[in-house]
This record gives C-alpha cells, sequence and structure tokens, in this order.
C-alpha cells in the first residue's frame, strides 16, 4: 500500500537521537532552546516555544490570549478536530463558520458576518498547506481588537505574498507529527513576536512553574512557584534533537512535495471528473496534502466507492477532513447540524487525498495517477 503520507528519516536524524541519549539531558536540555531558535531564524519569527504536539500547541495558544470559558472563537469546518477541542480546552466555544470554495480556506466574508462582542480570537487554518487569505483575516481581527492565531500545522515551509508562514499570525502553530513537513515523532510548536504571550506559554507548557529544573539546578535552588495552571506539555531533548536535523532536510522535502503536486496537477488538467483544489498566484504552497474533488455527476462513481477502489489497488487514499461540526461530540455539546456550513458539506462528499510525502517515487506517483484516472473517469 502507498501510504498518504509519511517520515522521512536517515542516518543523521538517527545519529542526533542517539547522542542526546548518551548526554545528560533527556528533557528539558539545550536541543529544545537549539530547536526552538533554528524554527524562529527559519520563518522569521522572534519568539518559538516547542511542546508536546500540535494539540498542546494549540491550547497553549489559546491559554496566551486567554480564552475562558463564555469566550468565542471563530474556527473553520475543514480542519483536523483538535483545531476546535483547544477553544473548549479552556471552556470557550467554537464558532464554526463556512470557507470559500474553490480553495476550502476559511472565508473572511462568513468571518464577518459571524462576528460579536463575544468573539476574542480567530483561528485560521492552513489547509492542505495552502496559507489562508492573511490580509484580509488580519484586517478584520485588528479592527476588532481580537488576536489572529494560524493553525499552521499543514503549512511550514509555505509562503503567503512572499512572507513564511510563521511569521502572518499573532501566533503560529505548528505539529511535527510524522505524517507533517518534519517530523520529532510527536511534537508541536508556536510561534510568536509577542513576549508576554511567549512567557505565559513557557508556563503553561510547565504546570504553571517559573523556573525548570535546569535553570534551578544551575541556581542551585530548590525553590519554585507555580503562578498559573499548566499542564506537562514539555518536549524531549531526544524529540528536538530529531527537529534539528529534520530541519535541515526541509528546503529538500518542500520542493519534493512541490513536485509531485506539478506532476499531479499536469495530469489532471485536463479530466472534467477530476479537479484539484485552486492555487492562489499569491502563495507558495507547502502541499502537506494533496486533495482532488471527485465531481459528482461527472463521474458514474462516487467518492465513496473510488475511495474503495484505489485502497483495493494499493493506493493509501484518504479524506481530509470530516467537517468539525458533524463530529458527534459537537453535535451534542454545541447542538451543531447539516446545514450550517453548506461548502464545506458538499465539498465533504468529493474530496479525497493523495499520496503526498517526500519519499514518494515517480513509479508510485504515476501508479497513484493512473489509478484514480481509471476509477474517477470510468
Ligand atoms: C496535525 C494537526 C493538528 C494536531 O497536531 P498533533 O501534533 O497531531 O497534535 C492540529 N491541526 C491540524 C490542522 C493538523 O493537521
Amino acid at each position: 500500500m502507498i501510504p498518504y503520507g509519511r517520515q522521512f528519516i536517515d542516518q543523521d536524524d538517527i545519529e542526533a537521537v542517539l547522542n542526546v541519549l548518551k548526554s545528560d539531558w533527556l528533557t528539558t536540555g539545550p536541543k529544545v532552546d537549539e530547536f526552538e531558535e533554528k524554527v524562529c531564524e527559519f520563518v522569521g519569527a522572534r519568539y518559538a516555544v516547542a511542546v508536546s504536539s500540535g494539540t498542546a500547541a494549540l491550547h497553549c495558544a489559546m491559554f496566551a490570549i486567554g480564552i475562558k470559558p463564555g469566550d468565542e472563537v471563530i474556527i473553520p469546518p475543514m480542519t483536523f478536530a483538535a483545531t476546535a477541542n483547544c477553544v473548549v480546552f479552556q471552556g470557550g466555544k467554537p464558532v464554526i463558520v463556512d470557507v470559500a470554495q474553490d480553495t476550502l480556506l476559511i472565508d473572511p466574508v462568513c468571518i464577518k458576518e459571524i462576528m460579536s462582542p463575544k468573539t476574542r480570537a480567530i483561528i485560521a487554518v492552513d489547509y492542505t498547506g495552502h496559507p489562508c487569505d492573511y490580509d484580509t483575516i488580519t484586517d478584520i481581527s485588528k479592527s476588532n481588537k481580537i488576536p489572529l492565531v494560524a493553525d499552521a500545522c499543514h503549512s511550514l515551509g509555505a509562503k503567503y505574498k512572499g512572507k513564511l508562514v510563521g511569521s502572518l499570525a499573532d501566533l503560529s502553530v505548528l505539529s511535527f507529527h510524522p505524517v507533517k513537513h518534519i517530523t520529532t515523532a510527536e511534537g508541536g510548536m508556536i510561534l510568536t513576536d509577542n513576549k508576554e504571550y511567549y512567557e505565559r506559554m513557557r508556563l503553561f507548557r510547565n504546570h504553571g512553574i517559573k523556573t525548570d529544573h535546569r535553570q534551578r539546578e544551575k541556581q542551585g535552588s530548590w525553590i519554585y512557584e507555580m503562578t498559573e495552571l499548566g499542564y506537562n506539555y514539555r518536549i524531549t531533548d531526544i524529540q528536538c534533537a530529531l527537529g534539528i536535523t529534520q530541519l535541515h532536510k526541509l528546503p529538500e522535502f518542500l520542493s519534493k512535495r512541490r513536485a509531485i503536486a506539478k506532476k499531479y496537477d499536469k495530469a489532471f488538467a485536463e479530466i472534467e471528473s477530476i479537479q484539484p483544489l485552486f492555487v492562489q498566484n499569491y502563495v507558495q504552497h507547502a502541499y502537506h496534502l494533496y486533495v482532488v474533488r471527485l465531481k459528482k455527476g461527472k463521474s458514474e462513481k462516487d467518492r465513496s466507492q473510488i475511495f474503495r477502489e484505489m485502497r483495493e489497488k494499493g493506493v493509501g487514499v484518504n479524506v481530509h477532513y470530516i467537517p468539525v461540526h458533524l463530529h458527534p461530540y459537537y453535535r451534542r455539546k454545541f447542538n451543531t447540524v447539516e446545514g450550517l456550513c453548506p461548502v464545506s458539506e458538499t465539498a465533504y462528499e468529493e474530496i479525497i487525498s493523495l499520496p503526498m510525502h517526500p519519499n514518494l517515487s515517480d513509479d508510485e506517483t504515476n501508479r497513484v495517477i493512473d489509478t484514480l484516472i481509471k476509477a474517477g473517469s470510468a
């Protein structure tokens, strides 16, 4: 089976991890600082906080901006559940608004319409690796004096009007899960230029305690004070060592993903029943995912049938995502129903994610293309 996503690990990744295992610090040591500095340097952000997952990173961001019970946060439905869950972790309510027809990215018009005095933040999701319309969304967040959070778990390395993702919102969240651009097995990070947010997130990842073990060791002191209620969201030095060697390979990973996307684009350009998502000319896409819409009525088969056939032929297609508001938890807790986001719901019936990762060979890419064309245009 050709997987839809997969990590790329080589010898220098392995050696970096082994070296940490032989060192003094397995967790919260020098590799955490080094990884944070290197990602900051890469994306052009002032501060970074590395944590145990992308989900923990989203939770840190919600804590940093002070989301509390009664607060509302605007999010799109075409995302992983964690984008909504992080709001609920803090007692807030995710307000789910629809996406644009062509890109399936959060629609700024829908954001404006739903804005209320209870709205405390917007989370824009760079779905598939295509940056959202940051100029327009930043205008809305600024004029309403609320922070803009980028869920950039898909878009490390992408550019919006020449600027790298990570520097486009008040806070930007990354994930280092194995299917993402670079991996630490599990891991995440928040990027910001705001010192106050940075300091709050450092507290939050370590139980709300002001100093870490290494700082106390240096000062020869046992005293620590817990000033906020935090979690153990720490990432280990073992993981950050892997993150550092992975980051060195990021430019190469990105160009491989972009080359595969180009092949897919070309192969499907003339086929009416297979429509890749639209890409704005002002972005450089990072292609975490390559999503096509299998247009209803253009083929005799629907998405579910084509999905099954692809899997039977060894092509590990996937579907991203079931719109968040249709999950049983959200239906039950916030009474969300079908019809809330019609564009997303229609898209959900048609989308399929094709294999996309730096290990995908030319032969495999061709096999994906041939299999889809055979299954989808019959
Ligand atoms: C992967 C992902 C997350 C969560 O990241 P984890 O590291 O798996 O916790 C959040 N949002 C989006 C859009 C993601 O793709």
